[in-house]
């Protein structure tokens, strides 16, 4: 059972002279739940493939198939909407608002879902536990390690219950240390049928994974 299919998908940018062609047909199945890590050298496709795969930009030709739904086939305001139940976003440099706490970092998510006042701090407040940061719960991110912002930025993903969780280099701005605790968060998730696909640089999350896809010159190398 897949959860998310493409298929020739392609991806060029700019034209002429500046034209680049990220991704030359991808064809990939990613399972339902388990950590897919999607390896290889950088420029070659990796970023890219994962916009596409979360819509967040749309292929130059090919399709993206979530839970059975074509993505690609849908508006911009359904796809956001399709975007926001299904998938989490966790990036590299954590984008948390300085100025909120971690709590309030997690509950501004839980707003833009319209939920209650009392359910978006209850919410959040589990949703930090979850991430092992409850003692944390009224810091500022500035007053946080990388790897418990990272872990805030994880909880804050996972504030719609999206079934796909997916991470472009999620701790390539940590130590081993940091990369440890947030790979033992992903590996939680994981258990609780959570599907997470992340970028990595990092050889020891890659050998936890699940599956390995592995990306050189815009296609899926297979060796
Ligand atoms: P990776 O994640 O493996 O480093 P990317 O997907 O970021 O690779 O980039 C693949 C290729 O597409 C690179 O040659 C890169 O320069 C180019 N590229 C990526 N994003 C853009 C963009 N927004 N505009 C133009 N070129 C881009
Ligand atoms: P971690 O649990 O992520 O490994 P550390 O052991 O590095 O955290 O840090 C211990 C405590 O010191 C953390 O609880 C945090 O409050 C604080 N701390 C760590 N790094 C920083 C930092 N760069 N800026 C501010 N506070 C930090």
């Amino acid at each position: 059972d897949s959860i998310i299919r493409t298929q020739g998908l392609t991806k060029t940018y700019g034209q002429g002279a500046s034209l680049t062609q990220a991704l030359r047909g991808v064809d990939l199945e990613i399972e339902r739940g388990g950590l897919t890590c999607i390896v290889g050298p950088s420029g070659h496709g990796k970023s890219t493939l994962m916009h596409l795969l979360g819509g967040l930009d749309r292929p130059s030709s090919g399709r993206v198939q979530l839970d059975g739904q074509n993505m690609f086939d849908l508006r911009d305001s359904e796809l956001a909407a399709l975007r926001s139940r299904k998938i989490g976003f966790v990036f590299q440099f954590f984008n948390l608002l300085q100025s909120l706490t971690a709590r309030e970092n997690v509950e501004m998510a839980l707003m833009l879902a319209a939920a209650s006042e009392t359910r978006q701090k209850e919410r959040a407040e589990e949703l930090l536990e979850l991430v092992g940061l409850s003692d944390k719960i009224n810091a500022k991110p500035g007053q946080l390690s990388g790897g418990q912002q990272q872990r805030v930025a994880i909880a804050r993903a996972l504030a719609n219950d999206p079934p796909v969780l997916l991470m472009d280099e999620p701790t390539g701005n940590l130590d081993s240390a940091a990369e440890a605790e947030v790979l033992n968060v992903l590996e939680d998730l994981v258990r609780q049928g959570k599907t997470i696909i992340l970028v990595t640089h990092s050889a020891e999350i890659a050998a936890r994974a699940d599956t390995l896809v592995r990306v050189r010159d815009g296609v899926i190398c297979h060796d």
